[in-house]
């Protein structure tokens, strides 16, 4: 018999790429290795998202398409993990998916190597479980940079968000096994952290007696961006996402330290007062914009992303404009907009009717984007003749075109002697490219900028 194996599909937010990481740890650690097909594995285990219908939609059409590999291969294991599982209290989504034969909550992967023996014994003979799967460490996926979780769940309940629902009430992890994963990932070679949680910046440490007697903060979440500053090797941290009402004077003070990244994701989804209240987001259009004001007298140039829901329950025209008013001021250099799709489940679902037509979402986001764009471009202007200090993750070999083929062999070997591309993000995560060669990877390099388009930064390496 050959090795058994395992392919893993992850789909949504880092959290749940952070979750298969920890997935990957639990089979490797019985054995299993890694298919890169499909067809070849023996397990297959879909990690999902909900946070939209067609995140869902997505999981059905594959666990549809995996219906005819299990068709030829009858003993292959499926397994559906993730926040479908999650938020499925009465099994309506389970039902859809006959063909699966584990699906659970995320809290539960600790069992995973056991329920994989029991279904076949063959592949996995083990019959230890993990109880808190935040104690499994991930298998890390890149050596430089790393998510780490410092909780899951949420409190907030958010109207229209089945996070709560999904990965249940907020639950944060000891700072004593955060900073023992931060300095073991360090230890590797890792020189970029982000920390995870669905409101990270409300993270109330449960062990504070392991804080350092000299950390200056109060504030739970600025002490933990404190601790990781003082860890030699980490040069660049952020952390993803924060709530607005949880940016205290602390957070942004400690958001000034050097290990910390020129940029900011705060997602604020509606810029009217009516709107956030019916999304209960705990917060109006003035006090996010009081915020970002304090931020940007903190940190001027701080790049900041932000998270925007069109055509939510009863959104009017006007309510939408004091969006885009809100996005003007705040000159947002990225907004991931979603037009709002009903959750089963969430409070809007049962209290709001979904009212604005499918049309005018695409258009009010086609608006959004618009906006976007040209504020990216011209704020991505500044950038121009500056330095930006680049890790790169990626290097592309240069292209062989049909072009080049047809031309004379001296000049194909001198383009094929070109060194290719690096790819990286800037502090402020603005994807920067030069021209060098694989070498650079895992590399942090400064970078003279030369030409700014909306997503991309070329330049040359200094
Ligand atoms: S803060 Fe709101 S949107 Fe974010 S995870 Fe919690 S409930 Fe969902």
């Amino acid at each position: 018999m050959s090795t058994p194996s395992y392919h893993l599909i992850t789909y949504g937010c880092q959290m749940n790429k952070n979750d298969s990481e920890r997935m990957e740890t639990l089979l490797q650690g019985v054995g299993l290795v890694r298919a890169e097909e499909e067809g070849d594995a023996d397990v297959i285990l879909i990690n999902t998202c909900s946070v939209r219908q067609s995140a869902e939609d997505r999981v059905f059409g594959k666990v549809k398409a995996l219906n005819k590999i299990k068709k030829k291969k009858p003993d292959l294991i499926v397994g559906v993990t993730g926040c479908m599982a999650g938020r499925d209290r009465d099994g309506a989504i389970r039902k859809r998916l006959p063909i699966v034969d584990l699906y659970f909550p995320t809290k539960d992967m600790g069992q995973l190597p056991r329920w994989i023996g029991e279904i076949r014994p063959e592949l996995v003979n083990s019959t230890d479980a993990v109880e808190d799967y935040l104690k499994v460490k991930p298998e890390y996926h890149s050596k430089r940079q790393a998510f780490v979780s410092i909780q899951t769940g949420c409190n907030k309940f958010c109207t229209y968000c089945v996070v709560p629902f999904a990965r249940g009430l907020e639950k944060n992890r000891p700072i004593l096994d955060i900073m023992n994963e931060i300095r073991e990932l360090v230890a590797h070679g890792c020189v970029e952290i982000t920390l995870l949680g669905q409101t990270v910046n409300s993270y109330i440490a449960p062990d504070p007696e392991n804080f350092s007697a000299n950390n200056p903060y109060e504030h739970h979440f600025a002490r933990i961006l404190w601790e990781v500053n003082q860890v030699e090797g980490v040069t660049r941290l952020h952390f993803t996402a924060p709530h607005p009402l949880h940016m205290t004077d602390e957070v942004i003070d400690a958001m000034a330290l050097p290990a910390h990244l020129n940029f900011i994701h705060l997602p604020v989804q509606s810029g009217d007062d009516e709107v956030l209240r019916r999304m209960n987001r705990r917060y109006t259009a003035a006090e996010f914009i009081e915020v970002i004001d304090r931020l940007r007298a903190k940190i001027p140039n701080l790049a900041i992303g932000t998270d925007i829901i069109v055509g939510f329950c009863g959104e009017s025209e006007e309510q939408f404009q004091k969006t885009v008013e809100l996005f003007k001021r705040a000159d947002f250099d990225i907004s991931y907009t979603a037009q709002y799709s009903t959750r089963s489940g969430t409070a809007a679902a049962r209290a709001f009717k979904d009212d604005v037509s499918r049309e005018e979402k695409k258009r009010r986001w086609e608006v959004l984007q618009k906006l976007m764009e040209g504020i990216v471009y011209k704020k991505n202007q500044r950038f121009v003749g500056e330095i930006v200090s680049v890790l790169v993750d990626r290097h592309e070999p240069p292209k062989v075109t049909d072009e080049m083929l047809a031309m004379p062999e001296k000049i194909q070997e001198l383009m094929a002697a070109q060194p290719g591309l690096c790819y990286g993000q800037s502090r402020e995560l603005k994807l920067t490219r030069f021209p060098g060669g694989e070498e650079y990877v895992g590399q942090i390099v400064d970078v003279k900028v030369t030409r700014a388009d909306k997503w991309l930064l070329e330049g040359e390496v200094v």
